[in-house]
């Protein structure tokens, strides 16, 4: 399976050409770069979660003479240009794209940003490193050094497609790192999707006015009640009927309302969407013996610049909260599911550059993964993720040749 997903990564996508092109700025370096990324794309995608782990596998298979070290790895990733990296990304997505790989979620391209919190420390260990002050049980002090990004993926019915970061500076508000975010996807990925969605945070007119600038749609979550537009949805809500409906075992009861004059400072006409959504559930009682038959309640409110549907159907509206709704693939696919399965959390070395590099190619990986079990795995066999990422180390355990033919290294230009 490991030789199989290598040679579908380069026969679609063409990933060791494209790889070919990047660089980094060590000083008379004696290993080309591609050959340090072919590497961490390897490492990526069996799994094996460590340059510690790495090292392992290549002293015990020998692998010396084909893979740099670890230290070497390490070393470069300081200085692997990151701008090339994300053009690795740009042209998996463009193949992607064009022959069909990717779907509408719910008939409408949507983009997804957010930020994450990616690992906690007690020593300091770069200069870009964030700090907080945390209060301990026992009263005492302690401070604790992390790393954030923001991410922007592409959501979809099936697999969501990642497809940039932006580190969190110290100093700076997620918003600030998203602005950044959000300018270079929309000029990357110009028509690759039509609204963004963001949480509470990004209820801002700052915003929505840069997406509309680029032509793009915002929806944002609205939870703050001090808000004025939060108490004139709820006055509006009182005043009308909501449409009601049922979806697979939630029934809703959504309101779409049309409010001018609440938002200082946007001054135009936004939809407020609020969704009271109630999920009959049956769960087993406190004594264990039994089941008892539950309600799930949740109360939601979208702001939105979206066109209000032009007919009264209820068909848009519901699909417009499904569309809200995906911002949960956000949390779900790209932050948890990377973190858990494939140890997005670990920083591989500790710099600003390097920390980037790592997860750029790790989300090029897991995009590719994703596709690749999407429309190559038949095998009914192969249910989870979880079984074919086991089945592709093994493959990577037990091969002779670590780096395929497939992939060529140009010589050094000098
Ligand atoms: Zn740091």
């Amino acid at each position: 399976m490991y030789r199989k997903l290598l040679r579908y990564s380069n026969k679609i996508f063409n990933l060791f050409d494209i790889i070919a092109s990047i660089t980094d700025e060590r000083i008379k370096p004696q290993i080309p770069t591609v050959k340090i990324v072919a590497t961490i794309i390897i490492m990526h995608f069996t799994n094996q979660g460590s340059l510690n782990n790495l090292s392992q596998e290549i002293a015990y298979k020998n692998f010396k003479k084909d893979i740099p070290s670890v230290s070497t790895i390490a070393r470069s990733a300081d200085s692997i240009n990151t701008e090339e990296i994300r053009n690795v990304g740009i042209e998996i997505y463009t193949k992607a794209r064009k022959s069909k790989m990717l779907e509408p979620c719910h008939g409408m391209w949507v983009g997804v940003v957010d930020g994450h919190e990616q690992v906690t420390s007690a020593y300091c260990k770069c200069p870009y490193c964030k700090s907080r002050t945390v209060t301990r049980k026992d009263g005492g002090k302690d401070i604790q050094y992390y790393h954030e990004f923001t991410a922007f993926i592409l959501a979809g019915p099936k697999i969501s497609f990642i497809l940039d970061i932006e580190p969190i500076l110290p100093g700076e508000g997620e918003i600030s790192s998203s602005y950044r975010l959000m300018e270079r996807v929309c000029k990357n990925y110009p028509k690759a999707f039509k609204i963004v969605i963001g949480d509470g945070l990004y209820l801002k007119e700052t915003v929505f006015n840069l997406l509309e600038g680029h032509h793009k749609h915002a929806i944002a979550v609205l939870k703050e009640e001090r808000r004025q537009l939060f108490e004139e949805a709820n006055r509006l809500s009182l005043l009308s009927e909501p449409k009601v409906y049922r979806q697979n075992k939630t029934y809703y009861r959504v309101w779409d309302h049309l409010v001018e004059g609440c938002w200082d400072g946007y001054g135009k006409k936004v939809r407020v969407i609020v969704s009271e959504e109630a999920t009959p559930q049956r769960v087993h009682s406190k004594d264990g013996r039994s089941f008892e038959n539950r309600v799930n309640r949740a109360n939601w409110m979208w702001v939105t610049n979206l066109p209000c549907p032009e007919s009264e159907d209820t068909d848009d509206l519901k699909n417009t909260v499904r569309i809200c709704h995906s911002r949960w693939q956000i949390e779900n696919q790209c932050f948890n599911e990377t973190v858990n399965t494939w140890n997005a959390d670990h920083i591989y070395r500790h710099s600003a550059n390097a920390i980037i590099i790592f997860l750029l190619l790790l989300f090029t990986c897991v995009n590719i993964f994703n596709i690749f079990r999407l429309r190559n795995i038949k095998d009914e066999r192969v249910k989870t993720k979880i079984y074919l990422i086991e089945l592709i180390k093994a493959g990577f355990h037990t091969t002779r040749n670590l780096l395929p033919s497939i992939l060529s290294i140009p010589p050094i230009p000098i």
